[in-house]
């Protein structure tokens, strides 16, 4: 597995890939969420390529960039055992020199809503990173998960406004036994925090079987009560919305619904989301 650093050497690998280049673009931190994708991607492509950068202009000030869990030399030792072909790991000058003026934005209610209100400039730098990466790279396919569901719909909805020619495919989340989405961010967690954090795909399981007997406000609301009684100490929103474009659903609607979360524990925001 090669490791590049510079956008000269990735050039010149990418130049040298004959047949389909499965992509999947990470902060780091890899867990078997990430390798599930990597596995996916190994099933579907001649090579596999993964990159490895925490991505400065997806964070606001106060969020947790500077702390953001950084194992270079573990996740390249995962990768290797993944059987991935090559890693994209670039520096942030490499990325944003200082001349760098470009941002990509994607419009749209797909923006706006739920994890766009409450991190506003976040799908600002998730898309620019990512188009520069599709430019970068030029993958047949990228694999994202639908952990980040509304990532995924924010990364197929510009892939297909700027003409890349890049398979955008989303991937099924991956959870531990007890039902937790796996990520990086699980690591900020203290053992009495993950108690709590294992409740989280419960309750969204609990207010889907809800729908069954109440309203879709009424099932939203008591999910929002079950997490802050299961010890989550603020829910930024858990909703049921239409799950093609987010917005929001009267009851009885036949439209495919998924169920959107992001809550607090401490200074760690996790999310979840599943099909209604
Ligand atoms: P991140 O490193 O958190 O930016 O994630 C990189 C990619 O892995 C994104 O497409 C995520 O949606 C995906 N991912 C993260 N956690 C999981 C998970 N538990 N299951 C599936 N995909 C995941």
């Amino acid at each position: 597995m090669e490791t590049l650093k510079t956008l000269a050497a990735l050039r010149e690998w990418r130049a040298k890939q004959k047949g389909s280049v499965g992509f999947i673009p990470t902060m780091g931190a890899l867990h078997d969420g990430h390798l599930s994708l990597v596995e996916r991607a190994k099933a579907e492509n001649d090579t596999v390529i993964v990159s490895i950068f925490v991505n400065p202009t997806q964070f606001a000030p106060h969020e947790d960039y500077d702390t953001y869990p950084r194992e270079l030399t573990s996740d390249k030792a995962k990768l290797e055992a993944a059987g991935a072909s090559a890693v994209w790991a670039p520096t942030p000058l490499e990325m944003y020199p200082e001349d760098f003026v470009t941002s990509v934005t994607v419009g749209g209610s797909v923006t706006s809503v739920l994890e766009g209100a409450f991190r506003p400039h976040h799908f600002g730098g998730v898309a620019t990173v990512v188009a520069k990466l599709f430019g970068q790279v030029s993958p047949t396919n990228a694999y994202f998960g639908e952990k980040d569901y509304q990532q995924l719909m924010v990364i197929t909805r510009m892939a297909q406004d700027l003409s890349i020619p890049t398979k955008v495919l989303g991937c099924p989340i991956y959870r531990d036994a007890d039902g937790l989405a796996l990520s990086s961010r699980n690591a900020y967690l203290s053992d009495e925090h993950l108690v709590i954090a294992k409740k989280l795909n419960r309750i969204l399981k609990e207010a889907i079987a809800n729908t069954k007997t109440m309203s879709i406000k009424d099932a939203e609301n008591r999910a929002n009560d079950d997490l802050l009684i299961a010890g989550f100490h603020k829910i930024d929103y858990v909703v049921i919305r239409d799950a093609e474009d987010l917005s929001e659903v009267e009851d009885g609607t036949k439209r495919p619904l998924r169920i959107l979360a992001a809550a607090w524990l401490g200074n760690t925001r996790l999310i979840d989301n599943m099909a209604v």
